[in-house]
């Protein structure tokens, strides 16, 4: 308390009590429509506020006054209570480059996924055969469509491939044992990691081989009465080189059939086929894995399928139906919006035109040529808004430099980590700004833009803008310009 100054301590005394404010801001017509319970959160967040900017900041008493007067209060009110309640999943402009951005969805959905997942909000024949008027399956159109696409005996889909690889090893090892490659053993991402999925899915895990080199011959020695799988994980998100070898997948799969056991592919990022993504070149795809024969492959809805949240599983008729009749299937299972959202775009690629028509192949498909021209676009439309801010002057935004920057763009969500795609970037920068604080600012703009830093300039990656994300783009800065 003695470190802080008297000017400060003389404010903070001044601070409006909350119960005060509170009958002040119910009185304002623009706040009667505000349940009360928000318009009291709103009021303890500005009190909240001003008391950290007190501290923070020290302002001098003219300053804090300036800040305490009835008419600022209440706007500040009006303004918390907007925010509190504004829908948190508001659309954002994703300029980030990355086109699976985890922190952002991952894949953007087609517009007619989100149009079949808006008509199913209503009733709609998700669990019943219209003919016979009977109980039907919530996964049946999804799975047989899913085999039409991979050429897989049968498949069904639940929540998200964590889900699915859970699944799995429950249905297949619980009470036993599950052999992976010691080099397999992922994190994905936060929480999700193969050993302890493995340990909650009622399995013991058994390593094989070394981080680097995995021999079939590894498998082989390892397994027992007690196994229950033999598995095999996608190294999504990082690669090892030099002195490596692993097992491949089909020597993996015929292991399985002569012992009779089990194998699985936890392939993650269910890319179909190579010519969708020609570069992706060492991301393997759905079509070689199911090509392989493993008793189930495994991968995500929102990767490089490019659809909503989802775990895929298709493989062995045998093997689709234990994973179905495992009573944690229900438990995992899909929601209508979803399912219509994922019947859609499995429709978009059976169609055989995905490379149009889904958003998250497109975008990753965009040439550089196409990208200068829309980086030149977006500049444009940037040095507008720059222009009038210079008309105006007194903004922080009259200084604002703007360029061209060749870049490089990610897939995102662990898919193809290592390889670089040519991109080219709007980079702004600013004599006193810093990157990071643009970044920032843009981040809370109206509506909210996601950008990248790098090398001191705040990157915006025409790659992963949709349609009117430069205009959007444009509003935001506008938004700032205060
Ligand atoms: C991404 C990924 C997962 C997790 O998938 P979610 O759909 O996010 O649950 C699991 N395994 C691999 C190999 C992955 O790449």
């Amino acid at each position: 308390m003695s470190s802080r100054g008297a000017q400060g301590s003389g404010a903070l005394r001044a601070l409006p009590k909350v119960d005060e404010l509170l009958d002040i801001a119910s009185a304002q017509g623009s706040l009667t429509r505000v349940p009360r319970p928000v318009l009291k959160a709103a009021v303890r967040d500005v009190v909240e506020g001003l008391r950290a900017w007190i501290r923070t900041e020290e302002p001098t008493e003219e300053e804090a006054a300036a800040r305490m007067r009835a008419d600022v209060l209440v706007r500040a009110v009006e303004a918390a209570a907007a925010r509190r309640r504004a829908h948190s999943l508001e659309p954002v402009v994703n300029a980030t480059g990355v086109v699976l951005h985890t922190g952002l969805g991952r894949a953007p959905l087609a517009p007619a996924a989100a149009e079949a997942a808006r008509c199913a909000a209503q009733a709609c024949a998700l669990e019943i055969e219209r003919g016979s008027g009977e109980r039907g399956q919530r996964d049946r159109v999804v799975g047989e469509l899913l085999c039409e696409l991979t050429g897989a005996q049968a498949a069904t889909a639940c929540n998200n491939n964590a889900a699915a690889t859970l699944l799995a090893v429950n249905t297949f090892a619980l009470g036993k044992e599950v052999i992976v490659s010691r080099g397999e053993l992922v994190e994905i991402g936060g929480s999700y990691r193969m050993p302890a999925v493995i340990e909650r899915g009622g399995a013991k895990l058994v390593e094989v081989g070394t981080t680097n080199r995995t021999r079939i011959a590894d498998y082989r020695a390892a397994v027992s009465e007690r196994t229950g799988l033999l598995m095999k994980v996608h190294t999504s998100n990082y690669r090892i080189g030099g002195f490596t070898e692993e097992a491949t997948l089909e020597e993996l799969a015929a292991l399985g059939r002569e012992l009779k056991i089990p194998v699985v592919h936890d392939l993650g990022s269910g890319l179909l086929r190579r010519s969708l993504v020609p570069y992706l070149a060492d991301e393997p795809t759905v079509e070689e894995s199911v090509a392989a024969d493993p008793d189930l492959t495994l991968f995500s809805g929102d990767k490089l399928l490019g659809g909503p949240q989802a775990g895929i599983c298709v493989g062995h008729r045998s093997a689709v139906e234990a994973v179905r009749k495992n009573p944690m299937f229900r438990a995992m299972r899909l929601d209508k919006l979803i399912l219509a959202a994922l019947e859609a775009t499995l429709r978009l690629h059976l169609e055989g035109d995905a490379e149009r028509t889904v958003p998250a192949i497109e975008r990753l498909r965009l040439p550089i040529d196409v990208l200068r021209e829309r980086a030149q676009g977006l500049r444009e439309a940037v040095e507008r808004v720059l222009s009038e801010a210079r008309t105006r002057g007194g903004s922080w935004m009259s200084d604002l430099q703007v360029s061209l920057m060749e870049a490089t763009s990610e897939a995102g969500s662990g898919s193809a980590p290592t390889i670089p795609i040519p991109t080219c970037c709007v980079a702004l920068s600013h004599a006193t700004v810093g990157a990071g604080e643009i970044s920032r600012r843009l981040r809370l703009a109206t509506p909210p833009v996601f950008t990248r830093v790098k090398d001191g300039s705040t990157l915006l990656d025409p790659r992963t803008l949709g349609e009117g994300d430069v205009e959007r783009v444009a509003a935001a800065l506008s938004s700032l310009n205060g």
